[in-house]
C-alpha cells in the first residue's frame, strides 16, 4: 500500500479544482450552483471542465429507473448521465466530453480491472487509498480533456452518507498534498419553519461540522433558503462555520434556475474564487445573463398564458409528480418560449389518466402536446390516442424518440389503415411491425447485454429538401443552406422505424423529413396539412441551449402561439 505524493499529471496545465458538497436536504441546488459558478468564470475568460460525481454503482445513469434517478441525460459521446450534465451545457452552452461525469460504479470497475492485469504489481489494493487516488486520476484526466483552468467537481448527495465519503476523501488528499490548488464550497439549506417564522441555521452548521469530521473546512458557503439571509445568521453561521462572513453567499429561492448566476455575480463569488487562487478576471462579460434575466422576468408579467401539455407515463412519485425525468424537455419548451416571448404553463399529464377518462376530458384547452421518450408497454395506448387527437384536431404535436415512434404506430393504424399497427417493443409478434428492433441490438438483448448498448450519443442526420423540419432549423440558423444539409443529435434508443412499412406510409401521406446519412435510419417524420406536426427519433431537447433554443421546440412553440385559441 503506498501514500507516495504522486506527481500530478494536470500540474502543467496549473488546473484549480474547486469541490462542491451539498448540506441537509439532498436537491437543495448544487448542479445550479456548480453550473452558475462555471459559467461565471467562464465569463470571466477561464476555461471550466464541471464534472458530477455521483455514488452509484452503477456505471452510468442508464440502468437506471427514471422513477429513481430523474431524467437520463445523453451526451455527444453516448454517455448515460445524471440530469446535471444537461445544466452545465446548458449554463455554458458547450457540449462536454463523456469523461465529465463519474460514478462509484466507474471507479470500482476501472480498479478492479487494472488489478486483474496486475497493473498495481502484487501490492494489496485496498478502499483507501486506492479509490480516492482513482477519483483523483478521473479529475485530472477531465482537466486535461478541456486544458481546463478549473475543474468544478459536484459531489453527488448529501455530506455524512457512507456512499459518497471517497470523493470528500478525493478532496482532502489534493488538498493535503497542495492547498493553493483546491477549495471547497457546500450548499446548505436553511429552513424557515413556518410555526417558528425564523430562518435556521443549525442544520447547515451541523453539516459543515461533518464536513469537517472528514477533513474538509469548507472555504464558502452558499445557504439556500426561501427568503434573502440577513446579516445575524451571516455572523454566526461565519463564527461556527470558520470563515469570513464575507465568503458565505446567501441563495434565496428566485424565479428561474437562471438568474442564479445575477445572484452570485451580485455577491462577488467569482472575484472571492479567484482571489483566493491568487487569479484575477481575464475579461467579464455577462450581458447575455442580464438580458435573459430581464426577459424572463417580463415574460412572468404577462397577464394570460399559454398551455402546454406534455403526455407521458413517468410521473408519478407516491403521491408526488416527479417532473425530474423530462428537465431537458421542460427547459427546452422553456427555452423556445422565452425566444418567442411567450408565457408558458406546462401540464404533466399520465397517459394513464387519457387511457382512463379519455383524450376530450384530459387534453381540452392545450395549445400544443409533446410526447417524450419512453420505454415498456405502459400508458402507449393513452400516447397513441393523445397523438390522435393532436393530429386530428390540428394542434401543434412534438414526438421525442417513443414520441415519433407512438405517431408512426397512430398513423400507421387511422390513415394507413393498419389497424393492428404496434412497435415490437410492445408486442413481439405484432402482424404490422411498423416500429421494429435493430438487428444489432436484438442481438445485445439476447445476451442480456443492457448496459451503454443502446444506440446513444450524437449522430448525424440528413434533413430532407423541403421540409418543415428543414425550415426550421434554417430559420434558426443551425442549417447554412437548404437542400442535402446534414445535422447531428443525440440518440438514445433500440428500436427504429421499420423499413417494410416506409413505402405504404409514405404513400398514406407521412413525410420521412430526416433519415440517416446512408437512408437506412429513418430520423424524422412530419405531416403535410398540419400547423406542425413532428417527430424526432433523436432528443433534440438535449441540444437546446438558453442561448441557443432548438429549432424545432421554437417552431412547435411558434406555430403553438399562431394556432392557439384564447
Ligand atoms: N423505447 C424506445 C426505443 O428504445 C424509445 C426510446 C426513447 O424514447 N428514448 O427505441
Amino acid at each position: 500500500m503506498s501514500y507516495h505524493v504522486h506527481a500530478r499529471k494536470a500540474k502543467k496545465l496549473n488546473t484549480k479544482f474547486i469541490f462542491i458538497s451539498g448540506g441537509v436536504i439532498s436537491s437543495v441546488g448544487k448542479g445550479i450552483t456548480a453550473s452558475s459558478l462555471a459559467t461565471l468564470l467562464q465569463a470571466r475568460g477561464y476555461v471550466v471542465a464541471p464534472v458530477k460525481c455521483d455514488m452509484y454503482l452503477n456505471v452510468d445513469a442508464g440502468t437506471i429507473r427514471p422513477q429513481e434517478h430523474g431524467e437520463v441525460f445523453v451526451m455527444d459521446g453516448g454517455m448515460e448521465t445524471d440530469q446535471d450534465l444537461g445544466n452545465y451545457e446548458r449554463f455554458l452552452d458547450e457540449s462536454l466530453p463523456d469523461i465529465n461525469y463519474v460514478t462509484n460504479g466507474q471507479i470500482y470497475q476501472n480498479i478492479i480491472q487494472k488489478e486483474r492485469n496486475f497493473e498495481f504489481e502484487g501490492e494489496d489494493v485496498e478502499i483507501v487509498p486506492h479509490v480516492p487516488e482513482e477519483i483523483i486520476d478521473r479529475l485530472e484526466k477531465a482537466a486535461q480533456a478541456r486544458k481546463a483552468d478549473f475543474v468544478i467537481c459536484e459531489i453527488g448527495g448529501t455530506v455524512g452518507e457512507y456512499q459518497n465519503i471517497l470523493f470528500i476523501e478525493a478532496n482532502r488528499i489534493m488538498k493535503y498534498r497542495d492547498n493553493r490548488e483546491t477549495l471547497h464550497i457546500h450548499v446548505g439549506y436553511l429552513p424557515t419553519p413556518p410555526s417558528v417564522g425564523e430562518m435556521k441555521s443549525k442544520p447547515v452548521q451541523t453539516s459543515v461540522r461533518l464536513l469537517n469530521g472528514s477533513g474538509i473546512q469548507p472555504d464558502f458557503l452558499v445557504c439556500r433558503s426561501e427568503g434573502e439571509m440577513d446579516d445575524r445568521r451571516k455572523a454566526l453561521l461565519a463564527w461556527i462555520c470558520n470563515m469570513p462572513a464575507t465568503n458565505i453567499i446567501s441563495a434565496p429561492n428566485v424565479n428561474s434556475i437562471y438568474s442564479v448566476p445575477l445572484l452570485f455575480d451580485k455577491q462577488k463569488l467569482p472575484e472571492k474564487i479567484l482571489a483566493k487562487f491568487g487569479l484575477k478576471s481575464k475579461k467579464n462579460d455577462i450581458t447575455k445573463w442580464k438580458t435573459l434575466a430581464h426577459r424572463i422576468e417580463s415574460i412572468q408579467k404577462q397577464p394570460t398564458e399559454m398551455r402546454i401539455a406534455v403526455v407521458g407515463k413517468y410521473f408519478e412519485t407516491g403521491a408526488f409528480k416527479l417532473a425530474d425525468v423530462y428537465v431537458s424537455v421542460v427547459e427546452a419548451i422553456k427555452h423556445a418560449a422565452i425566444k418567442s416571448n411567450v408565457k408558458i404553463h406546462l401540464e404533466w399529464i399520465s397517459s394513464l389518466e387519457v387511457e382512463k377518462q379519455g383524450t376530450a376530458k384530459v387534453l381540452k384547452g392545450y395549445s400544443g402536446i409533446v410526447v417524450p421518450g419512453g420505454f415498456g408497454s405502459r400508458g402507449t395506448e393513452g400516447m397513441i390516442a393523445t397523438i390522435q387527437y393532436a393530429r386530428t384536431k390540428g394542434i401543434p404535436y412534438l414526438g421525442l424518440c417513443y414520441g415519433m415512434q407512438m405517431a408512426t404506430i397512430e398513423f400507421a393504424r387511422h390513415v394507413a389503415r393498419l389497424k393492428d399497427a404496434n412497435t415490437t417493443e410492445i408486442d413481439t409478434g405484432v402482424k404490422h411491425p411498423v416500429i421494429h428492433i435493430m438487428p444489432e441490438q436484438e442481438k445485445k438483448l439476447l445476451k442480456r447485454e443492457y448496459g451503454a448498448s443502446m444506440r446513444l450519443g450524437a449522430w448525424d442526420c440528413q434533413i430532407i429538401r423541403g421540409t418543415k423540419t428543414e425550415k426550421a432549423y434554417l430559420k434558426a440558423g443551425w442549417l447554412k443552406k437548404a437542400g442535402r444539409a446534414t445535422i447531428s443529435e443525440r440518440h438514445r434508443h433500440r428500436y427504429e422505424f421499420n423499413n417494410d412499412y416506409r413505402q405504404k406510409l409514405e404513400s398514406a401521406g407521412l413525410i420521412i423529413a430526416g433519415t440517416s446519412p446512408d437512408g437506412r435510419l429513418v430520423e424524422i417524420v412530419e405531416l403535410p396539412n398540419h400547423p406542425f406536426f413532428v417527430g424526432t427519433q433523436f432528443h433534440p431537447e438535449f441540444k437546446s441551449r438558453p442561448f441557443n433554443p432548438h429549432p424545432l421546440f421554437i417552431e412547435f412553440i411558434q406555430t403553438a402561439t399562431r394556432t392557439r385559441k384564447r
